[in-house]
C-alpha cells in the first residue's frame, strides 16, 4: 500500500478522508463534499494546515491544549514511558508508578478532602463512572432507591451512552434512545437568551430553585446526585449569574444529595484557578476531570472523589472499569503538563497577564453592531450574535445560521472560534501571549464585520 503522508497533495488526503474517515458530530456527506481541512502541525497557539496557512487556534483543540502544542517534554515523557512500561492494568491487585504518583498528586490539587481518583480513558467514561458509583454508593447506605440524577438542559458530559443522557442536548437525545432511566433535566442558567425580563440576578436564582423544586417534585428520597459544568462549555460558555452557584450549593447543603462538578473543560487553569469550583465556591462530592489533565496529549479522564464517597465505595467490590483506566503512558503525560503548569505559573499567567489582556479587547468587541454581549472567565468566553441588540432579539433565520456563518469567515481568515447556535465560543492555550491576542481579536473582528457584511446583503439581519 501508498505510504499516507504530510507530503500528499492535500486533495487526494480530502478524498481518502471523504472515502473512509467517519468524523464525529458531522453530517459526513457535506464534510466529504466541501473537502476537509487538515492540520499537519502546531506549535504553541498555531496550527499548520497541508495547503502552509498559519491558524490561531482560539480553541486549543477541543478546549484542552492548555499548555499550547508542541511541548518535547510531553513528548519524551511518553517515549520512556512506553519504552519501561507501555501498559499494564490496575484491576487485580496491582498498580503502577504513573497512576499513583498522578492520583496522588491530583489528590493534593483538588479542593477539600477530594482525595481519591478512579480513572478512566476520556471525560464521558468518566462520567459513566459517576453514575454507576452514585448510584452505588447510595445502595450501599442501604438507599437502593436514591438513584435519580438531575443534570439540566442544554448541559454537555460526554457523548456515551450515559454521559449523553447526563447531558441535556436534545439534537443528542433524539438519536439513540436517550436518556437512559432516571436521569432528570432542570433549565439552564442561561440569562441572555432565556432571562425574559428578570434581572441576571433573581433570574439565576429562580434557575437554582428548580433544583429544589425538582428534589422535592422526585422525593428526596429518590435523588441520588445533582451533576453540572460551573460553566457550560459546548453549550455556549455559559456563565451563570452570580447568584445561581451559592443558592445550588445552599440547596445541595440541605438535602441529601450528592454534587457531581464536570470540571473537564473548567479544570486545570481555564477558569483562572486549579478548577472553576475555586472560582465559584463550590463543594462538589466528584470532580469530573478529563482534557486539561493532559492538555490533550494523551487520552485521559476521571472522577476525583471525596472520603466519604470513596469510602463507602471501598467496602464492596465496585464491579466498573476500563481497560485503559490510569493508563501508564496518559499518566505520565498527565502528571508531566501538571508539572509545566504549576513550575512555569501557567494559572498565574492567566490571572494576571492573558485574562486582563485579552478581557479588555474581548468586551470591546460588544461595541460591534453585531454582537448583544460579551462574557469572559479567565480564558473561556462567548459573545452572542443579534440583529438587535438593544432587544437582545434572536436571529428570524433558522437559529444557528449566522453563527455557521461567522465561523466560516473565521476560518477564512485563520482563526479558529467554534460557534454554538448563534453564539461563538473561544478557549485558547492558556499560554497565550499578548501578541497573540492581539494577532487572534484582529481577525475575529474581521470575521465578525464580513459576517456582518454577508449577513445584510442577504436580507438575514431581521429579529425573528
Ligand atoms: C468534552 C466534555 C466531556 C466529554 O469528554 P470526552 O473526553 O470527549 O469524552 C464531558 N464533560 C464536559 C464538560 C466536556 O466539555
Amino acid at each position: 500500500m501508498r505510504q499516507i503522508s504530510n507530503h500528499l497533495p492535500t486533495a487526494e488526503l480530502q478524498a481518502l478522508d471523504a472515502a473512509h474517515h467517519m468524523h464525529p458530530f458531522s453530517a459526513n456527506a457535506g464534510v466529504a463534499k466541501k473537502g476537509v481541512r487538515i492540520i499537519t502541525r502546531a506549535s504553541g497557539v498555531t496550527l499548520t494546515d497541508s495547503e502552509g496557512n498559519e491558524i490561531v487556534d482560539g480553541m486549543a483543540g477541543l478546549w484542552c491544549v492548555n499548555i499550547g502544542y508542541g511541548r518535547r517534554e510531553l513528548a519524551q515523557v511518553a517515549a520512556r514511558q512506553m519504552e519501561e512500561l507501555p501498559f499494564y492494568n490496575t484491576f487485580f491487585q496491582t498498580s503502577h508508578v504513573p497512576a499513583i504518583a498522578l492520583a496522588a498528586r491530583l489528590a493534593e490539587l483538588a479542593p477539600g478532602d477530594l482525595n481519591h481518583v478512579f480513572f478512566a480513558g476520556s471525560g464521558s467514561e468518566a462520567n459513566d463512572t459517576n453514575i454507576r458509583m452514585v448510584r452505588h454508593y447510595w445502595a450501599l447506605k442501604g438507599k437502593p432507591e436514591k438513584k435519580a440524577i438531575i443534570s439540566r438542559r442544554n448541559a454537555y458530559h460526554g457523548s456515551s451512552m450515559g454521559s449523553a443522557s447526563l447531558g441535556g442536548m436534545a439534537a443528542m437525545h433524539a438519536q439513540g434512545g436517550m436518556p437512559i432511566p432516571d436521569i432528570h433535566h432542570i433549565d439552564q442558567p442561561h440569562w441572555y437568551n432565556e432571562g425574559g425580563d428578570m434581572s441576571p440576578e433573581e433570574f439565576g436564582l429562580e434557575r437554582a430553585r428548580q433544583l429544589e423544586k425538582k428534589i422535592e417534585e422526585l422525593g428526596e428520597d429518590r435523588v441520588a446526585a445533582f451533576i453540572a459544568e460551573p460553566i457550560q462549555g459546548a453549550g455556549g460558555v455559559i456563565v451563570p449569574p452570580d447568584s445561581y452557584w451559592p443558592e445550588i450549593q445552599r440547596i445541595c447543603d440541605r438535602h441529601e444529595i450528592l454534587l457531581i462538578a464536570d470540571e473537564v473543560i473548567t479544570g486545570f487553569g481555564r477558569t483562572g484557578n486549579w478548577f472553576g469550583s475555586q472560582t465559584f465556591n463550590i463543594r462538589p462530592h466528584i470532580m469530573t476531570v478529563a482534557k486539561g489533565l493532559s492538555s490533550g496529549y494523551a487520552p485521559i479522564g476521571g472522577s476525583i472523589v471525596c472520603d466519604e464517597v470513596a469510602g463507602v465505595i471501598a467496602e464492596d467490590e465496585f464491579n466498573h472499569g476500563y481497560t485503559y483506566s490510569g493508563h501508564p503512558v496518559s499518566a505520565a503525560v498527565a502528571l508531566e503538563n501538571l508539572r509545566i503548569i504549576e513550575e512555569e505559573g501557567v494559572i498565574e499567567h492567566v490571572r494576571e497577564v492573558a485574562h486582563p489582556y485579552l478581557a479588555e479587547r474581548w468586551h470591546a468587541l460588544a461595541e460591534h453592531p453585531l454582537v448583544g454581549e460579551t462574557k469572559l472567565v479567565g480564558l473561556m468566553g462567548s459573545l452572542a450574535l443579534t440583529p438587535d441588540k438593544a432587544r437582545r432579539a434572536k436571529f428570524a433565520a433558522e437559529p444557528g445560521t449566522a453563527g455557521y456563518i461567522v465561523r466560516e469567515r473565521c476560518f477564512a481568515n485563520n482563526v479558529v472560534m467554534r460557534h454554538v447556535w448563534d453564539r461563538m465560543v473561544i478557549a485558547p492555550p492558556l499560554v497565550i501571549r499578548p501578541a497573540e491576542i492581539d494577532l487572534m481579536i484582529a481577525r475575529a473582528t474581521k470575521a465578525l464585520d464580513e459576517a456582518h457584511a454577508e449577513l445584510k446583503a442577504e436580507g438575514m439581519l431581521k429579529a425573528a
